[in-house]
């Protein structure tokens, strides 16, 4: 019994030693890793602790015997999660904050076990840790995220660290918080622990591009820029822009750090954007307008749509220049001032007409409408508008415009259109002293032949008089219908005096008349009608136009009551002058006929009176009136036509008068001056006439003269020029008549192929009384002497005129003083005598 006590106090002491012994090593193992632990039965009195738990705590040891003292440190608000671990036990883990001695809270973590006691009663085993370090580190680490997040939380874009690890696969290191938002939900866990789950949410489209350029930086360890789209269950579309720099880490990953930003707002408005150009497009592209811009300086910059439209503007005309710089027309200098002024002004504007040339060089209205183009800052920067093709409106325009004024018929100006001419007309014949008539047609029986016919052939008729009637008038002069068969002509910018503008409105309406009578063909039928015309002048404004319409039409039933087919002015005096002037050119014609015009002769004297040539000055011995002198036909004879056999007369007798003279020697180099009118110098055979004249005669050309006046020589220079050199080379001479009451110019004047002037009679009058007169006389003999011409005075009445222009270098002289126009047998040829 005492060998077997002995035996087991040998055993429980050498187990008590080995007991001892773990305890120990258990201990420093506990104290090693900040470790305690408890033991607790079903009594909250049997509450152990280890030295290390009251290490751990911060408790004198012995201290803690009891559940409430052992819990008494556990911080409130942890004391409940305690009671639960302590009542579920098995593996229990619970956090706790402790208050230890040292006043600081400490993190404990306590693992609870079940477990059985020395006397195999059941007990509740907890082993406590420490962890404050721990946790510490983890909320460092905490902070060091929310750091990460709220610096990458300003980026506007996901931030992330993604590494592509040696075996091919992607790992996210780090993904910032706003990866929620971009990826709609995802966190920034879940992404990081599956990398390749995100590519579930790509747009099935874009992911094997999106792959490709990730594999792509990665091997060529280029920088990663992509675009790509997210598509979300819902539907939802989202554009990303991906942007990353790759590196090359020892271990052979490579590691990007990025960044993703979403573009959908910016895609959004490109394609926007984009719609918009295209919907702009279409739309100029369809219509018929086309789209401009120009730069600050008004300059075109941008064209577009014009040439899918009808316009097809020439686009290289336009780049680079303003509009007033193009070829535009139809505007008036006023217009662009105003239309410049606009832009200036940085105005919107509308509907500017002008008329463009086309790529095909047709011109068409068009109309353009700006506005000003500014930046945000309120910076002028140009102007952008439309223009449109306005050509179908303008024409539709006209058309309404030719309705309210042209008679439909036959497209002449109707009434309304003639009284707003007559109008401007009498304002225009007031300012510019140019007399103006109206000439009322009525057609002879055209009542019959309407009634008879039917109105067709009577509008018809209508239709062809029009055209007659245009063809009778210069472009300048109107022609109107007023209705029915009344026709209107207006005349304007007649001769100045009323003789003259008599003359000439009576050839017009002679030529009408001729014209009317002309037979019609109308269908089949051959027609004749004749019209009856009153004429009325007007040349001031005291005129009203109705009482110049009545004066017309009355002059037109005075025509009427004549017997038709007939013309009447309206003034009685007028009507005279015409009956008169009518009388005189059947006179002259037989006068002409019979024999009965003479040639007066002038002589032309040198410097000591000796006769040196003759004038021939045309006269008419009238049976009845005597003596007529050239100024009463010679116009009418111009006007008339009648002036050609009248000079061809006069020539011959001219030219027979020199033959008659080369015969004696006192008269052999006498010179025969021969005065030649605009009408008979314009014919195109006239130098043909004037050498067959001197062929048949026999007459020297040399001593043959021709005065012309300076208005012949002023219209159509080049052709007189060329006639007045054709005569010259046979010797025949020229002589500038009237000098000095024209409008010479002195450098045409040496163009012309002139031997001769003459200072005009009205200088030679007043030369010793008007300085004015005497300076004229002077240059003209100046000029003379400098051109290498010689110089004749005519109309010399005394020997004061005489020896003033005498002594002023004139060394020809003409006029009463030596003698006055005489028949050739009352010529006295002063040495000849
Ligand atoms: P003209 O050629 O200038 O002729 C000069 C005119 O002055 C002539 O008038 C003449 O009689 C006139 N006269 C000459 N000396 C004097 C003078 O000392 N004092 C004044 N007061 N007058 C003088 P006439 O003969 O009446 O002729 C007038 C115009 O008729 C001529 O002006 C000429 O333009 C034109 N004329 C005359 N004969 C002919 C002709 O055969 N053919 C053409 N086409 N026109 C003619
Ligand atoms: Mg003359
Ligand atoms: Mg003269």
């Amino acid at each position: 019994m005492q060998a077997e006590l002995l035996a087991s106090e040998q055993l429980l002491k050498s187990t008590n030693e080995r007991l001892n012994q773990q305890i120990h090593l258990f201990e420093s193992m506990e104290n090693l890793a900040a470790v305690g632990y408890w033991t607790s039965g079903a009594d909250p009195a049997t509450l152990r602790w280890s030295k290390g738990m009251y290490r751990l705590a911060g408790l004198a040891p012995g201290s803690v015997m009891h559940r409430s003292v052992g819990r008494s440190r556990i911080r409130a608000e942890d004391q409940e999660k305690f009671a639960q671990a302590r009542r579920a036990v098995d593996g229990a883990i619970v956090e706790y904050q402790w208050e230890h001695p040292d006043g600081r809270m400490h993190w404990h973590r306590s693992r609870m076990q079940h477990g059985s006691g020395e006397g195999g009663e059941a007990i509740v085993f907890g082993v406590v840790q420490d962890v404050t370090h721990e946790r510490a580190a983890a909320l460092a680490l905490q902070d060091r995220l929310g750091f990460i997040q709220n610096i990458t939380s300003r980026v506007p874009g996901m931030v992330f660290q993604l590494r592509l690890k040696t075996d091919g696969r992607f790992q996210f290191g780090y993904v910032s918080d706003l990866v929620r938002e971009i990826f709609r939900g995802v966190s920034p866990e879940q992404i990081m622990q599956d990398a390749a789950g995100i590519l579930k949410l790509h747009h099935p489209d874009d992911v094997s591009e999106f792959i490709a350029s990730i594999k792509a930086s990665a091997r060529e360890l280029k920088p990663w820029r992509h675009e790509y789209r997210l598509r979300f269950e819902d539907g939802e579309v989202r554009w990303l822009l991906g942007q990353a720099t790759p590196e090359r880490e020892a271990d052979g990953t490579v590691l990007w750090n990025g960044l993703i930003t979403d573009i959908t707002a910016r895609k959004q408005s490109e394609e926007r954007l984009r719609e918009s150009e295209a919907r702009f497009r279409a739309l100029t592209e369809l219509s018929s307008d086309w789209y401009w811009e120009q730069d600050a300086q008004f300059r075109f910059v941008r064209l577009d749509g014009s040439s899918q439209t009808s316009m097809r503007l020439p686009e290289d005309n336009y780049l680079g220049v303003t509009r007033w710089e193009t070829d535009a027309q139809g505007v008036s200098q006023a217009q662009w001032a105003a239309h410049r002024a606009v832009l200036q002004a940085h105005e919107t504007f509308h509907d500017f007409e002008m008329l463009c040339t086309d790529a095909v060089g047709c011109l068409t209205w068009v109309a353009i409408s700006g506005t000003p183009i500014f930046d945000v800052q309120g910076q002028f920067k140009g102007y952008r508008g439309i223009g449109r093709d306005i050509s179908e409106r303008k024409r539709a325009e006209e058309k309404i415009e030719r309705l309210a004024f042209y008679d439909v018929l036959t497209d002449l100006p109707n009434r309304r259109l003639l009284m707003d001419r007559l109008q401007q007309a009498l304002v225009s014949s007031a300012r510019e002293h140019g007399a103006g008539a109206l000439l009322f047609i009525d057609l002879d029986n055209f009542k019959d032949l309407n009634d008879t016919q039917g109105h067709d052939v009577g509008d018809a008729l209508l239709q062809q008089v029009a055209k007659r009637l245009l063809a009778s008038v210069r472009e300048t002069d109107t022609v109107a219908r007023l209705g029915g068969d009344e026709f209107v002509v207006m005349l304007q910018g007649l001769e100045r005096t009323q003789a003259d503008a008599i003359t000439q409105v009576e050839q017009v309406g002679r030529k009408i008349m001729a014209q009317l009578n002309q037979p019609y063909r109308l269908g089949s039928a051959e027609h004749h009608s004749t019209p009856s015309i009153g004429v009325t002048l007007f040349d001031n404004q005291q005129q009203t136009l109705d009482d110049l319409l009545k004066q017309a039409d009355l002059a037109m039933y005075e025509a009427k009551s004549a017997g038709r087919n007939t013309l009447r002015f309206f003034d009685p005096t007028m009507q005279a002058l015409v009956t008169q002037r009518t009388a005189l050119e059947l006179e002259l014609r037989h006068g002409l006929a019979r024999d009965e015009l003479v040639l007066f002769y002038q002589p032309v004297v040198d410097q000591d009176a000796r006769v040196v040539g003759v004038e021939a000055l045309v006269r008419w011995q009238h049976p009845q009136r005597g003596l007529v002198a050239p100024l009463a036909f010679i116009p009418m004879a111009e006007q008339t036509g009648l002036i050609l056999p009248l000079g061809q007369w006069v020539l011959r007798v001219a030219c027979l008068q020199l033959v008659s003279w080369s015969a004696q020697a006192a008269t052999e180099r006498l010179t025969m001056a021969v005065n030649v009118s605009a009408r008979q110098f314009r014919q195109p055979e006239f130098v043909q006439q004037v050498l067959t004249m001197l062929r048949q005669t026999g007459a020297n050309p040399k001593r043959l003269k021709m005065e012309l006046t300076e208005s012949l020589l002023l219209t159509d220079t080049q052709d007189a020029i060329a006639k007045m050199s054709e005569l010259r080379d046979v010797g025949v001479r020229f002589s500038l008549d009237d000098f000095g009451t024209g409008y010479s110019s002195l450098s045409y004047l040496k163009l012309l192929p002139l031997q001769q002037l003459k200072i005009d009679q009205s200088f030679v009058r007043d030369v010793l009384t008007d300085p004015n007169d005497a300076a004229i006389a002077r240059t003209v003999l100046a000029l003379g002497q400098s051109l290498g011409l010689g110089v004749v005075a005519e109309g010399v009445e005394t020997v004061g005129q005489r020896d003033f222009l005498l002594q002023h270098g004139c060394t020809r002289f003409q006029g009463y003083l030596f003698g006055k126009p005489v028949p050739i047998a009352q010529l006295r040829l002063g040495g000849a005598d």
